[in-house]
Order: structure tokens, then C-alpha cells, then sequence
């Protein structure tokens, strides 16, 4: 990733991809606190559009005000930064990867005299879990790993720390060739899966686990609205393993996932094994949406 050619903005400025470097005595390194943001751009027929840009530049900061991180930008500028980026790397269609982490002026756990810097990544990159996943349908294992209870951290930031525990699950379910981890809560209620929300489909009525121990996904969000543009609400539960086992259909939600259906779930075939009709018809209604083909959801968009 650190050897190609573009540009990244970096702490306000636009810099060479390759020197777009820090430190090895970084505070974030060491100790784990930076927040992060993963947002696409799509293209469409006015040009690449960033979708829900506001909505995830408020995220990134509302992650560093939980974890007493202030942000040296404003929103503003911040949205005006991630514009930047897809132009200046003359993009159709990509990945951007805002963060902010603590510089090396200092060790020791606490980040005071820290200072905070702040990065803007973009690239091209396609389905999270593969082309394949989007039309048939992934396989998905329960964690042995549990998602952290809400006062180990905090599950409103987007905090790279979190995905430490991501990535055991995520590693744990394709090591034993699944395609991704449903992580359950320390009561054994569903969360989340490693990178995703979570929505089932039982007798036409759609469900989402309760969003504690999860991140409050800005996808999750949109499909909620979508579905109740077909006229269907979605309903907040405790949802335990075995719920989604016998529902007719589930998907995942997230930026990087979009709309991914899951097919099985521990070896339990889920509905008919395959992306189920609501899952299609949310699916095909958020990529018109993201694609700029539904002007009802324009203010989703930032036409870059
Ligand atoms: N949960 C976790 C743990 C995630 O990493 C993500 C991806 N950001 C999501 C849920 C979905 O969030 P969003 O739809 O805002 O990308």
C-alpha cells in the first residue's frame, strides 16, 4: 500500500503517496488510540460522489471527542479534505480512509501533550467480500471472541484499538474457511459481525440486534430508511445465534460490505441459501441510490 503513485492530504497539506509516513514512536502505535472513518466515493453520472460525507466527518469527530482527542479541524474543512483527495487523485470511484493519531512527542498511556494529526487516504476498492458475496451470499461463523462490553470501549468511536478484537474474530472464521465473524456481546446476544451491522428477515419483517456493544453504522442507517420506503420498519431486538439460524434471509451493512447477504451461518443454511428477495430488493435500492439513479436520496451525495 505505501508504494504507489497519488497523493494523500496530511495534516492539511497534499503530500507525495510514498512520504506520506510517520514515525515508529507514533503514541498511536503504541497504545492503540486513533479514530478512523472508512467512506466511499461512487461513481455516478455526474462525476464521483462521496456518499454520506457529513454523516461520517461528524463520526470521525465525535470518535475523538469520547476519547478526549480534539480534531485541529473543523468539519468543514475536514469534508473539504476528503473532496480534495478524490480530486486530486482524479478518481471515479473509491475507498477513503480519514484517520487521526497522536504524533511521537511523548510515551507514557497518557496522550496529554500529544499532538494530533490527521490523514486522508484514497483508493480504488471494490466489494469488501467479494462480487461473488454481493450476488450468492457469504458464509459467517460465530466468534469465539466476544464484542467489548460497552465500558471496556467505547462502542460510538471508531477507534483502531477495537479492531484489534476484529481482527481475532476475523482471522479465527477464515482460518477455518467462513468468510467473515458474527460477533456476539458479553451476554451472548448478537453485536455485530468483525467490520459490519447486522440485519435478519423473519415473516417479511426485518430485524436489527440491539445497537449496544456495536458501531452505529452510517449503511445501517441508510438501509433502515430505504426499508421504510418499502414500507417495512425496522425493528431493534436482543437477537441471540439461534434467531438468525431459522430467519428466512440476513445481510450485512457497512461501508467497505455495502450490502453483503449472508447465506449460512455455523453450517446452518439460512432461508434458502442464497440472497434472499427483501435482501435484493434493499441491495439493488442502495447501489441506485449510492450510483446517484435516485434523486429522492441527493443530499446523500457529495458530488466531488
Ligand atoms: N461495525 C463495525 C465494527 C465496523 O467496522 C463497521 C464499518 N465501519 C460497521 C459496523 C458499519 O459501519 P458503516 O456502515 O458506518 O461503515
Amino acid at each position: 500500500m505505501a508504494d504507489r503513485d497519488g497523493s494523500i492530504w496530511y495534516d492539511g497539506k497534499m503530500v507525495p503517496w510514498r512520504d506520506a509516513t510517520t514515525h515508529v514512536l507514533s503514541h498511536s502505535l503504541h497504545y492503540g488510540l486513533a479514530v478512523f472513518e472508512g467512506v466511499r466515493a461512487y461513481a455516478t453520472a455526474r462525476g464521483p460522489a462521496i456518499f454520506r460525507l457529513r454523516e461520517h466527518t461528524q463520526r470521525l469527530i465525535n470518535s475523538g471527542k469520547i476519547y478526549h482527542m480534539n480534531l485541529p479541524y473543523s468539519l468543514d474543512e475536514l469534508m473539504q479534505a476528503q473532496i480534495d483527495v478524490v480530486k486530486a487523485n482524479k478518481l471515479e470511484s473509491c475507498y477513503m480512509r480519514p484517520i487521526a493519531f497522536y504524533g511521537s512527542e511523548k510515551m507514557g498511556i497518557s496522550t496529554r501533550g500529544a499532538t494530533v494529526h490527521v490523514a486522508v487516504a484514497a483508493w480504488p476498492w471494490g466489494a469488501y467480500l467479494g462480487e461473488e458475496g454481493l450476488e450468492k451470499g457469504i458464509r459467517v461463523k460465530t466468534s469465539s471472541y466476544q464484542r467489548h462490553h460497552v465500558n471496556v470501549t467505547m462502542p460510538r468511536a471508531k477507534v483502531s484499538s477495537t479492531y484489534a478484537n476484529s481482527i481475532l474474530a476475523n482471522l479465527e472464521a477464515t482460518q477455518d474457511g467462513y468468510d467473515e465473524a458474527l460477533l456476539l456481546d458479553v451476554q451472548g446476544f448478537v453485536a455485530e459481525g468483525a467490520g459490519e451491522n447486522l440485519f435478519v428477515i423473519k415473516d417479511g419483517k426485518i430485524y436489527e440486534p440491539e445497537i449496544a456493544s456495536a458501531l452505529t453504522g452510517i449503511t445501517r442507517d441508510s438501509v433502515i430508511r430505504v426499508a421504510r420506503e418499502f414500507g417495512l420498519e425496522v425493528q431493534s431486538r436482543r437477537l441471540t445465534r439461534d434467531d438468525i439460524y431459522i430467519a428466512d434471509e440476513a445481510f450485512f451493512t457497512g461501508t467497505a460490505a455495502e450490502v453483503t447477504p449472508i447465506r449460512e451461518l455455523d453450517n446452518r443454511v439460512i432461508g434458502a441459501g442464497k440472497r434472499g428477495p427483501i435482501t435484493e430488493k434493499i441491495q439493488a435500492r442502495f447501489f441506485e441510490i449510492v450510483n446517484g439513479r435516485a434523486p429522492e436520496y441527493d443530499d446523500w451525495l457529495t458530488y466531488v
